[in-house]
């Protein structure tokens, strides 16, 4: 009876994060940093996170914890597009970088001397009864007062507004050669509902090495849209590393998947018509720095480059609500807790501010439901542009355009953020061409979707 007890009193934990990866570790990190430090918490995953299995690039104008694993940052970007090269400085906003195994090997160390416990295990269940909420993993139950579940792997998702369920499903799978997957919500049923739009935001990155310098550190690319659209909106960015190391990510929104071979050509390509052009202009063969200068590569100037790193997946960009609770005692936090946003699949500056929000809400009221939510209206402009995007790709090469030409990037940063006042965001949306929207409005009052 004694060693029951016992055994029940080490299962039993304050908070256990179901899940440990960006979110977890995240919501742990920030816990650690508070005045709810001394909380027994327990990370259960079951991935080592050995590996880097991503990279994270977000925009901010304060420090967040990560400031010791910056990889990169930047405060100026480009935006480059057939007939324009725009070299945005983004201050007080930075631009940074950090590579994934930085990430879990920093959080992993800190929160283990700060006396969190990691398990290795997958969750099987999550249940609660009589203000405990039990977490199965293992063959073992371990219980805690709150449990916060982001839970997210490769699970199939489907593509396109009212398409077929599992649509996505294959060429979800097929998007990456490592076979990485994603899913709307891992134990949603996995049909599309006719009121939401379903895009994804798929992508193939290489990290290259060239042999000569070739890439210009002060500045990374957000976008390069001269590579084609036919129909579907795609781009090119690029994060130099080095003057001979840049990861070169080709990243398309749309609601369905291509065949692998078509990333790899696509990207192929870009390298060698816009890296290896500008390579050729530093050289001085091709000559000014113009966009429209540097789409033409000289004879015989190939660049040669090795692929040190790929890094390929898919994140669902959905206006489909994720509902936060997943019971009295269990928060939905990270994508399934709906912190992707829907129209441009940027999530961990969210995945933070939510973090310590669920953190001064703990404090203050005792419990991790902080209630704060952006103005609706930022889930209409997130729709329209989804909409719009699903029914013509080609408009979001003209969308995206209009935006950067005709407004401060802060202005951007601050819409994206879900932060601009209501006469700001109406500057913005001036700027774009009105007729899309209006009628992808109008779909959306009228109920009637694509
Ligand atoms: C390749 C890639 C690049 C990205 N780049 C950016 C970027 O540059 N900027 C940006 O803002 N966002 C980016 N994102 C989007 C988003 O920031 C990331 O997906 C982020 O990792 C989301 O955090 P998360 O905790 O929700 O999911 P994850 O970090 O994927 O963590 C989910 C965890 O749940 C675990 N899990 C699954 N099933 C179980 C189970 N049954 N029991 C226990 N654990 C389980 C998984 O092993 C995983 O570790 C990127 C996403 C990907 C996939």
């Amino acid at each position: 009876m004694r060693l029951r007890r016992y055994i029940e009193a080490t299962m039993r934990y304050d908070y256990i994060l179901v899940g440990g990866g960006a979110a977890g570790r995240s919501l742990a990190l920030h816990l650690a940093h508070s005045p709810l430090a001394a909380r027994r918490m327990l990370i259960i995953d079951p991935q080592p996170k050995t590996e880097n299995d991503r990279t994270w690039c977000f925009w901010a104008p304060d420090p967040t914890l990560y400031e010791p694993i910056i990889h990169r940052r930047w405060n100026t970007l480009n935006f480059i597009s057939d007939d324009l090269a725009l070299e945005l400085d983004i201050s007080p906003y930075e631009y940074r970088v950090i590579r994934g195994i930085d990430f879990y090997r920093f959080t992993t160390e800190q929160l283990t001397r700060c006396g969190v416990e990691f398990l290795q295990e997958r969750v099987d269940a999550i249940s609660e009864a009589e203000g405990t909420v039990t977490v199965s993993a293992g063959g073992r139950e371990y219980h805690a007062d709150w449990a916060f579940d982001s839970r997210w792997d490769a699970v199939p998702y489907h593509g396109g507004v009212g398409g077929s369920a599992g649509s996505g499903a294959t060429s979800a799978r097929a998007a990456s050669d490592s076979g990485a997957a994603t899913g709307r919500d891992a134990l949603a049923a996995n049909v599309p509902d006719p009121r939401y739009h379903y895009l994804q935001q798929h992508f193939l990155g290489w990290v290259i090495r060239t042999e000569q310098p070739c890439f210009d550190t002060s500045r990374a690319t957000l976008f390069d849209l001269r590579t084609p659209q036919n129909g579907i909106f795609r781009f090119v960015y690029t994060l130099p590393f080095s003057e001979t190391e840049a990861m070169c990510e080709y990243t398309i929104f749309s609601a369905d998947l291509l065949p692998p071979h078509e990333y790899r050509n696509a990207l192929a390509d870009y390298i060698q018509t816009c890296v290896g052009a500008a390579h050729s202009a530093a050289n001085g063969s091709a000559g000014g720095r113009s966009a429209r200068k540097r789409s033409a590569v000289d004879e015989g100037a190939a660049i040669r480059y090795r692929i040190v790193e790929e890094e390929a997946c898919v994140i669902p960009m959905t206006d489909e609500p994720f509902p936060r609770r997943g019971g009295n005692r269990v928060m939905r936090i990270g994508t399934r807790g709906g912190r992707v946003k829907a129209s441009s699949g940027y999530a961990f500056l969210r995945i933070q501010r939510d973090s310590a929000a669920i953190v001064r809400s703990l404090l203050e009221t005792g419990q991790p439901f902080h209630g704060l939510v952006p103005p609706r209206r930022y889930n209409t402009f997130d729709s329209m542009l989804l909409q719009i995007l699903h029914r013509n790709g080609d408009l979001g090469k003209r969308v995206f355009t209009d935006l950067f030409q005709k407004n401060p990037v802060q202005r951007i940063f601050r819409f994206l953020d879900e932060e601009g006042s209501l006469s700001e965001n109406l500057a913005l949306m001036a700027t774009v061409p009105w007729w899309p929207f209006i009628r992808a409005w109008l779909k959306l009052r009228l109920g009637g979707r694509v």
